[in-house]
C-alpha cells in the first residue's frame, strides 16, 4: 500500500518522499486509518516495524488540520535515547509542514533543562517526554496539558519493566479525560492489559507478528561478566573448528578494538565498519565470500543484506538492540537450508534485553557453562532489578541499527543506510 491512499496532507507526503519511504509497512497500513478515525489503539509491534511513523504520520496530519495545536500531543517514552529518536523522526517527517516538537528528559545539564522548559512554556505542538521528568514538570504546575488531544505511550512494556507503572498513572491523572490514547508495546504482559483497561476506551487492537529465526540455526548463549567476554571470544577463535564466522559488536569502536585483540590469535580476520572507504569494504566482502578471509567483525550494518553462503558461526559479542536485529544477525548463518551456530554473550546489564529477545522469539536459548579457564560467570537472572536501565548499543537508534535513510531537518544531515 502506498502512502497517498491514506489521504494525508500533501506536504507530509513530500516529507515521506524525501525520507525515501515508498510503501507503508504492515503496522502503518493498519494503524494509520485507525488513528485518523480518532479511535484508541493498542498495538503490539516492536522496534523495526515502522511503528514510530505509524503513529506520527496520522498525528502530524491531524495537527495540520487543527486550529489549536500547541501542546496537542504528548508522547511518553522509556528512555532519553528513544525520546530523541522520536523527536528526530518528527523533524524529518514534518520537514515541509509547520509543526514543532520538543524532547523533555532527565539527566541533562542545566542549560538543556532551561531549553526544554522554554519549549514547554512556549507550547511546542508535540512533547516527547520520559516519565520521571514529566512527573516533575506536571507536579510543579508550570505546564498544563488542557488542550491535549493525543497521548501516546511508546515501548510501554519497557516502561513497565523499568517500574514506571505508578508514574504513568500519575501523569494520566493530570491529562484531560477526552483524548485519543495510543499504546505501543512489543509484548503484552498481564500488567499491560491492566494499564490498557485503565487508560484506553474501546481500543482497536493490532498485532504485528515478528519474524522467527530459521530452523537450522543452533542458538546458544554464554552468561558472562563483561571482562570475561574477550578471553571467551579468543578461546572460541583458537579452538574453533568453524569454516567462517561473523562477530557482531555494538559499536564501531568495539569492532576496531576486537580486531586489534584478535589479530594476536592469528585468526585470519578483518573489521568491517563505516570508517573504511567503499573500495576497502568491497575488497573485504570479496575476500570473505571467496573464503580468503575466515572471520569478519562488524556492527549491525553487516547484519542486513550481506548474502554470503555457508557462514558457519555468528557471535554476538554484545546483545543486539532488539529481537529484529537479533534475527537479522543470526540469519547470516544457516542460509539456504544449511545449518549454523549463533552464540550470544550476555553480560549482567544485557540480561533483561536478552530475556526480551527470548520472549519475542518465543524460545528460551541454551545457556552454555563457561570453561574453567574463563572462570565462573554471573547467574542468569534477567528479571532482577538493576541500578541502571540498559544503555542501547551503538548510540543511534535504540539498538543501533539504521534500517533506512534518515533525514534531519535542523542540521540538514542525511544519513544513509550502509547495509
Ligand atoms: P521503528 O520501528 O519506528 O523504529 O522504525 C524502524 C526504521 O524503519 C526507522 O529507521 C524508520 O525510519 C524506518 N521506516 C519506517 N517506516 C518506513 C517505511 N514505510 N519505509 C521505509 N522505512 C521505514
Amino acid at each position: 500500500m502506498t502512502f497517498d491512499e491514506f489521504n494525508l496532507d500533501a506536504a507530509l507526503l513530500d516529507g515521506l518522499q524525501a525520507m525515501g519511504y515508498k510503501k507503508a509497512t504492515p503496522i502503518q497500513e493498519q494503524a494509520i486509518p485507525t488513528i485518523l478515525s480518532n479511535t484508541d489503539l493498542i498495538a503490539c509491534a516492536q522496534t523495526g516495524t515502522g511503528k514510530t511513523a505509524a503513529y506520527l504520520l496520522p498525528i502530524l496530519h491531524k495537527i495540520t488540520q487543527s486550529n489549536h495545536s500547541h501542546l496537542n500531543t504528548l508522547i511518553i517514552a522509556p528512555t532519553r535515547e528513544l525520546a530523541l529518536q522520536i523527536d528526530q523522526q518528527i523533524e524529518a517527517l514534518s520537514y515541509f509542514i509547520n509543526v514543532s516538537s520538543a524532547a523533555v528528559y532527565g539527566g541533562g545539564d542545566g542549560i538543556a533543562w532551561e531549553q526544554q522548559k522554554r519549549a514547554l512554556e512556549s507550547g511546542a505542538d508535540i512533547i516527547i517526554a520520559t516519565p520521571g521528568r514529566l512527573i516533575s514538570i506536571l507536579s510543579a504546575g508550570d505546564v498544563q496539558f488542557k488542550h491535549l488531544q493525543h497521548l501516546i505511550l511508546d515501548e510501554a512494556d519497557r516502561m513497565l519493566d523499568m517500574g514506571f507503572f505508578d508514574d504513568i498513572e500519575k501523569i494520566i491523572s493530570y491529562l484531560p479525560k477526552e483524548r485519543q490514547t495510543l499504546l505501543f508495546s512489543a509484548t503484552m504482559p498481564p500488567k499491560m492489559r491492566v494499564l490498557a483497561n485503565k487508560i484506553l476506551k474501546n481500543p482497536t487492537q493490532i498485532n504485528i507478528a515478528i519474524s522467527k529465526p530459521a530452523e537450522g540455526i543452533l542458538q546458544q548463549a554464554y552468561v558472562v561478566y563483561e571482562t570475561q567476554k574477550l578471553p571467551l571470544l579468543k578461546s572460541i577463535m583458537k579452538n574453533g573448528s568453524f569454516k567462517s564466522a561473523i562477530i557482531f559488536a555494538g559499536t564501531k569502536e568495539q569492532v576496531k578494538k576486537l580486531e586489534i585483540e584478535l589479530r594476536r590469535t592469528n585468526v585470519n580476520l578483518k573489521a568491517f565498519h563505516s570508517d573504511l572507504v567503499q573500495s576497502e569494504r568491497e575488497e573485504i566482502m570479496r575476500a570473505f565470500k571467496n573464503n580468503r578471509l575466515q572471520v569478519l567483525i562488524g556492527t549491525d550494518i553487516l547484519s542486513r543484506g550481506i548474502d554470503v553462503e555457508g557462514i558457519s558461526l555468528v557471535i554476538n559479542y554484545d546483545v543486539p538492540g532488539d529481537a529484529e536485529d537479533y534475527i537479522h544477525r543470526i540469519g547470516r548463518t544457516a542460509r539456504a537450508e544449511t545449518t549454523g551456530t549463533a552464540i550470544t554473550f550476555i553480560n549482567e546489564r544485557d540480561q533483561p534485553k536478552f530475556f526480551r529477545i527470548e520472549s519475542l522469539i518465543g524460545k528460551e536459548i541454551d545457556k552454555i557453562p563457561l570453561a574453567s579457564e574463563i572462570g565462573e560467570g554471573p547467574a542468569y537472572q534477567p528479571e532482577l532489578k538493576r541500578d541502571k536501565p540498559n544503555k542501547p548499543n551503538g548510540g543511534n537508534k535504540s539498538g543501533g541499527n539504521y534500517k533506512s535513510n534518515r533525514f534531519q531537518k535542523k542540521n540538514r544531515t542525511i544519513y544513509f543506510d550502509l547495509s
